[in-house]
């Protein structure tokens, strides 16, 4: 299959593996921070970790956009389906995170409340329609990669008259979230912290390259926008690596079939007429991020589901030995945590991490990278 095949080639591989082995110095560490959930399942699907040598270590970072909602806002969801009688539509990977008190969106469908799971926004538009004498919710989460459907969604509305739809909107935005990882970075007395970036792919098409050139310049950090296929994980971290040996710190693009560095403009230009930017919003792991959020504007006030049910802020209750925010933060891994395999798996979820399909938890446990270390010199 075309851009799939080539970038899965084992022969390439053993020659990337060997170029990493021959160019990486045994007298130090490479940390290298894999910001997206994609890239964690890619280094475990195929086992990425056991072809480089030791003291190459992959770091999952916060960019699974199911782990990182805080648990509030799933509360809020919650809320509005049970409570407010309304349509909620959402994608299926939030169906199982764990709200409050181990609530989820599955238990309160279960329960009776009309939680409807869709495939893209036109299905949510599309149940509007058909149900014009009920509210309809279009639960939107996701960084800059989903944020232009949802704006897409919010204009057809508005055209089409569409009164009873409206949008929950949590999206979040990337390069604040790398800033603050980098600045706790550098502020961290732990005594290894992370040297590079594999940056994120799908998200920089929408937002380019050049997004992350003011990240890169403050905190002197090598960063490659890296593809999610085996062979350009690999080759993202072979020019991490030539950037740390030569004492370089730019932004380089491995998924140019992808990425520019301008981005998508269209999508730019859509996504500021119908948001605007949050002054401070929470992650879960990273707490109050500046600047680091999407709200609906002014302009689109109508369909913003928070001004029209006057949604609380709510700060949620994590459960007691959940890692997901330090994992999150790149400081732990899934086997660190107590409950990992043991009260929570995939089929009985404690945290989000082990929810989604990008969640670090999910990923070690899918690939049974926790039963064996890694065993590569
Ligand atoms: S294994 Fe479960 S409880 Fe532990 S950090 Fe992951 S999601 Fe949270």
């Amino acid at each position: 299959m075309k851009y799939v095949d080539e970038f899965r080639s084992g022969e390439r591989a053993v020659r990337l593996a060997a170029a990493i082995h021959r160019e990486a110095d045994a007298g130090r560490t490479y940390r290298l921070m894999e910001f997206c959930g994609g890239h964690t399942h890619a280094i475990f699907r195929f086992g990425l970790q056991d072809l480089v040598p030791v003291n190459v270590e992959f770091v999952h970072g916060p960019g699974c956009p199911v782990c990182v909602l805080p648990m509030g806002r799933i509360d809020n969801a919650i809320d509005l389906a049970r409570n407010h009688d309304v349509i909620l539509c959402t994608y299926g990977d939030l169906m199982r995170v764990p709200g409050s008190h181990r609530m989820s969106l599955l238990k309160a469908k279960a329960a009776g409340a009309d939680i409807r799971m869709v495939y893209s926004t036109r299905d949510a538009l599309a149940i509007a329609r058909a149900h014009r004498r009920r509210q309809v919710v279009f639960f939107a989460i996701g960084f800059e990669t989903t944020a232009p459907p949802t704006a897409v969604a919010i204009r057809q509305a508005r055209a089409e008259g569409l009164s009873n739809f409206s949008v929950f909107c949590n999206h979040v935005l990337t390069p604040p979230a790398l800033a603050y990882i980098l600045r706790e970075n550098a502020r961290a007395s732990r005594p290894a912290g992370i040297d590079g970036v594999l940056g994120p792919s799908h998200v920089s098409t929408i937002i380019g390259s050049g997004a992350y050139e003011p990240c890169a310049e403050a905190f002197s950090m090598p960063v490659v926008i890296a593809g999610f296929e085996p062979l350009d994980v690999m080759q993202s971290a072979l020019m991490l690596i030539r950037q740390i040996n030569a004492g370089r710190h730019a932004v380089e693009n491995e998924y140019t079939r992808v990425v520019t560095r301008e981005g998508n403009r269209k999508a730019q230009a859509l996504m500021a007429e119908v948001f605007e930017t949050r002054p401070a919003f929470e992650w879960r792991g990273l707490g109050k991020l500046p600047d680091s959020a999407l709200a609906i504007a002014g302009s689109y006030a109508d369909v913003d589901a928070e001004r029209r049910f006057a949604l609380p802020a709510t700060a949620g209750s994590e459960v007691k030995g959940c890692l997901c925010p330090s994992i999150l933060r790149g400081e732990d891994k899934p086997a660190d945590c107590r409950l990992f395999g043991t009260v929570c798996t995939p089929e009985n979820p404690m945290g989000a991490c082990m929810v989604s399909s990008e969640g670090a938890c999910a990923a070690y446990w899918s690939y049974g990278r926790f039963r064996q270390p890694a065993t590569a010199a």
